[in-house]
């Protein structure tokens, strides 16, 4: 069985590391994901080859999708897709409302699926750019008026929008990217001095994991679609690369139903299932605890471009631990 020598992320080398996801899910038998002793992120091992997923992303993601979430993900098609995101604009926009550029400012989303989060945005006065490679997604968003490119490469090429952008988005999209800091890297020379990037990401210290550490749960969350899982340790390590100040937000986006639902039946779409029974107070008490120790789903990060024009490299500023 082939193994890793070096950490793709760090490119630091260890006798032999540990698996933290034996089973990948839509992957391979030899495919493991393996946690980095020195920056603390899980890699896939072995990846897929650009060509394969090239052709995964222009053709199958919302396939893919649709077997992971079922009917609840929307990923039946684009009108859907946008209706099934109602509560996660919601839930970004509270963190993103204080932040957001004035009316009239420049705002790219790269890999914006259905568009759900560009159609709220261009709603609130901001001018609104779409990437996605997705046909589908990209046609639709496009067929709403939204100018749509179908990679940052082509965007970069053909807009001349260097130092000019308010604000750059991308929504669990660092996880699937094969190059995260050249990635990062490219989205800041794209923003103006003082601009932001708000990004979010899964966590590896999902309570499923973290606390519980369920058998289903292990074999239907590490997926082949991902080249990371990061947690606080490794987001902070790959944003202190890139030399700009950060903040890292804590955030549970599923429920106690959901988790029971996980352990009643090893199986997802559990969201809400119980909640009638619940004080809403229950509900809600129970994500904040995953947020306020960590052992929380997601991160919300937030970047600012220095506003110094070659300002030498600020070791980033992560919040908390
Ligand atoms: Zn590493």
């Amino acid at each position: 069985m082939p193994k890793p020598e070096i950490c793709p992320l760090c490119e630091k080398g260890t006798d032999g590391f540990p698996i933290v996801g034996e089973f990948v899910y839509g992957g391979r038998q030899e495919q493991h994901f393996y946690k980095c002793p020195h920056c603390d992120v899980a890699f896939l091992f072995p990846t897929v080859s650009e060509e394969e997923e090239a052709k995964f992303y222009a053709m199958e993601f919302e396939k893919f999708m649709q077997g992971r979430a079922g009917a609840q993900g929307g990923w039946q098609g684009p009108e859907q897709h946008v209706a099934a995101n109602e509560g996660n604009v919601t839930r970004r926009m509270k963190y993103l409302q204080g932040s957001l550029p004035s009316k009239g400012g420049t705002v790219l989303e790269v890999g914006c699926s259905s568009g759900f989060m560009l159609l709220k945005l261009r709603e609130m006065g901001l001018d609104v750019i779409g990437i996605e490679p997705s046909g589908v997604f990209g046609h639709y968003v496009e067929s709403c008026g939204i100018p749509v490119y179908a990679s940052l490469d082509e965007f970069i090429a053909k807009s001349e929008k260097n130092n000019s952008l308010d604000l750059i988005l991308h929504f669990f999209l660092l996880e699937h990217i094969r190059h995260p800091l050249q990635f990062l890297d490219q989205c800041l020379q794209l923003l103006k001095p003082g601009g932001m990037m708000f990004f979010e990401v899964p966590s590896r210290s999902d309570p499923l994991i973290t606390i519980y550490d369920l058998p289903a749960f292990h074999r239907f969350y590490w997926s082949v679609a991902h080249h990371w899982y990061f947690n606080r340790a490794s987001l902070e390590y790959l944003l202190r690369q890139v030399g700009c100040r950060f903040e890292l937000i804590p955030e549970q986006r599923y429920d106690l139903s959901n988790h029971l639902w996980w352990a009643l039946t090893g199986k997802p779409g559990g969201s809400g299932k119980f909640s009638g029974k619940f004080t809403p107070e229950l509900d809600e008490a129970y994500k904040e605890s995953m947020r306020q120790t960590e052992h929380c789903d997601t991160y919300f990060v937030r970047v600012i471009k220095p506003r110094g024009l070659k300002q030498s490299i600020a070791y980033g500023e992560g919040s908390g631990s």
